[in-house]
């Protein structure tokens, strides 16, 4: 990894990844402090399953009324920033980098997205034992070369100072790509796109699926579901930003 980062910094020179902001020689960073002051948190309260808004912050319940309604099957999720999809339009936003990421126009990012984790991840590693990257497929990623949910999963599995497994999450059928769709499209888009091949690495183990959006939570629902089928004890998510 250290060589990739080297290779990269000598083929593109040490500018903010998202602003274009010169760096001079300082090539620690990928993002510039304003481009990351930038950056949106989730609006709070937040349901303490899926993650995302409440509807209002009155009365005991802690779940959003769709966890209340339809429990997902991921224990719960996490995210750092706030996907604004108009945001999109400002190139220098997060949105804007992660999707000239996602469809492999600057694959320079990948680092980038790592420095928007910030200083403490909202996760506990307490009662995790793995980190899962939520995989490409094969074609997609021969494609774009590199799977940023990857990059991020190495992040967070080297901060949490846990194991990254990647082989044990497959994407077996290619899928539509997932711009802002109703979430039973999508849930019906994902459905099957996923197996878990080596089901003895997982069984009873808590993992952690990472990804770098997260949008209705169709992909992680459907991941999720697929590790537990194959007899992992819990899944819990965290994507570095989530649709809202
Ligand atoms: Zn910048
Ligand atoms: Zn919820």
């Amino acid at each position: 990894m250290a060589a990739f980062i080297q290779i990269l910094n000598f083929i593109y020179p040490p500018r903010c990844a998202a602003c274009g902001a010169d760096f001079g020689l300082d090539a620690n960073v990928r993002v510039c402090a304003s481009c990351l002051a930038k950056v949106e948190p989730l609006p709070a309260p937040l349901c303490e399953v899926c993650g995302g808004p409440m509807e209002s912050a009155a009365g005991n319940e802690r779940r959003c009324a769709r966890c209340a309604a339809t429990p997902p099957s991921f224990r719960r999720a996490r995210s750092i920033a706030r996907y604004r999809p108009s945001a999109e339009d400002d190139p220098a936003s997060l949105p804007a980098l992660i999707r000239r990421h996602k469809y492999g126009l600057d694959q320079a990012v990948g680092r980038a997205l790592a420095e928007y984790l910030g200083p403490s991840l909202p996760l506990d590693r307490g009662d995790l034992d793995m980190v899962v990257p939520v995989p490409l497929h094969r074609r997609r990623l021969w494609w774009r070369g590199f799977n940023q949910a990857a990059l991020l999963a190495c992040e967070v599995a080297r901060r949490l100072h846990l194991p990254i497994e990647t082989g044990v999450l497959t994407r077996v059928r290619a899928t539509n790509p997932q711009t802002y769709r109703h979430h039973d499209d999508r849930l019906r888009n994902v459905r099957r796109a996923f197996d878990a091949p080596k089901p003895l690495r997982i069984a009873g183990k808590r993992i952690l699926l990472v990804d770098d959006v997260m949008t209705t939570g169709a992909t992680v629902e459907e991941c999720a579901r697929t590790l537990l089928d194959a007899g992992a004890q819990a899944v819990d998510v965290f994507t570095l930003a989530r649709v809202l």
